[in-house]
């Protein structure tokens, strides 16, 4: 082994991960054995449940291109929109868009149809629903065609399709009711040798998850809508579901942000609450 990545591996030991709090979890342990540097896994945080997850060269984003929809989801401005929907700066390079539903605060056609005309390799994969919603909803949809991919969608059940980043496509529910017509893809996303969990708007009841056996599917990152957290039963839900080593709040309401994260974090400190738009987690 060269100095330089025994030295590298050493300080990231020592070090953990950066959003994590100086409590020794085993989630620490589990991270020791990943042969990165400190620093090499970056979270951007997109506004609502909007991630841009990098992990050295490799590049995914997961609801990230959105637009105004009710006044209390976050979204990226314009010029940041406009940024991600060019491929610009650190938005260049994404290898991978997926995108959870439809909802105008996960999803807008227009915005990926632009980013998959901007970046040369990039592929959307998504669910049927969403591909439909990108040919009725882009113009020019014919040039991009063949960056978008359509997974099958059934609650209860997975598919996978390779396009050279493994991830499992997960048919969660959304509830019932006037969203029960609605194909939510939750995802594992495993980038490098880390696996990444995002669950859309998945209904929080537990025979939604049952089918996956999330729990041994080694998650070391988990984006967890806030209100899964809210309470203890909650809280261990998903401990019990995901079993993961560190938990991302996201889908924070705007108007209720610093109380939300004040009350998560003091309930556990191991949960980190984005809030401002284009912070960062790094491992
Ligand atoms: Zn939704």
């Amino acid at each position: 082994m060269k100095a330089i990545n025994l030295i590298a591996i050493i300080l990231f030991t020592i070090a953990g991960i950066s959003c994590a709090s100086n409590s020794e979890t085993s989630a620490q342990t589990n991270l020791e054995e990943l042969q990165f540097a400190k620093g090499d896994v970056n979270v951007t945080y997109l506004g609502n449940e909007g991630v841009l997850i990098a992990v050295k060269e490799k590049k995914v984003l997961i609801d990230g291109l959105h637009r105004k929809y009710l006044e209390e989801y976050a979204y990226p401005p314009d010029d940041l929109r406009e940024k991600i929907e060019q491929a610009k700066g650190e938005f260049s390079g994404i290898d991978l868009v997926l995108v959870s539903h439809i909802h105008g605060d996960h999803f807008h056609p227009e915005s990926v149809g632009k980013l998959l005309m901007n970046e040369r390799h990039v592929m959307l994969v998504s669910s049927p629903q969403v591909v439909e919603s990108m040919e009725s909803g882009f113009a020019d949809f014919e040039k991009i065609k063949g960056k978008v991919n359509a997974v099958d969608f059934e609650i209860g059940k997975e598919s996978d399709l390779p396009m050279g980043i493994f991830v499992r496509y997960l048919g969660l529910s959304h509830g019932s009711g006037r969203h029960a017509s609605i194909q939510n893809l939750g995802h594992v996303v495993q980038v490098g040798s880390i696996n990444f969990l995002h669950l859309g708007d998945a209904d929080t009841s537990e025979e939604n998850f049952e089918p996956f056996d999330l729990e041994k599917a080694n998650i070391d990152v988990a984006f967890i809508p806030f209100w899964y957290l809210l309470d203890a039963k909650g809280r261990e839900m998903v401990d019990r579901q995901f079993n993961p080593k560190r938990i991302i709040a996201v889908h924070v309401d705007v108007n209720e942000a610093e109380r939300i994260k004040k009350d998560l974090q003091a309930a556990d400190p191991r949960i980190r609450v984005f809030t401002e738009i284009l912070e960062t987690a790094t491992f």
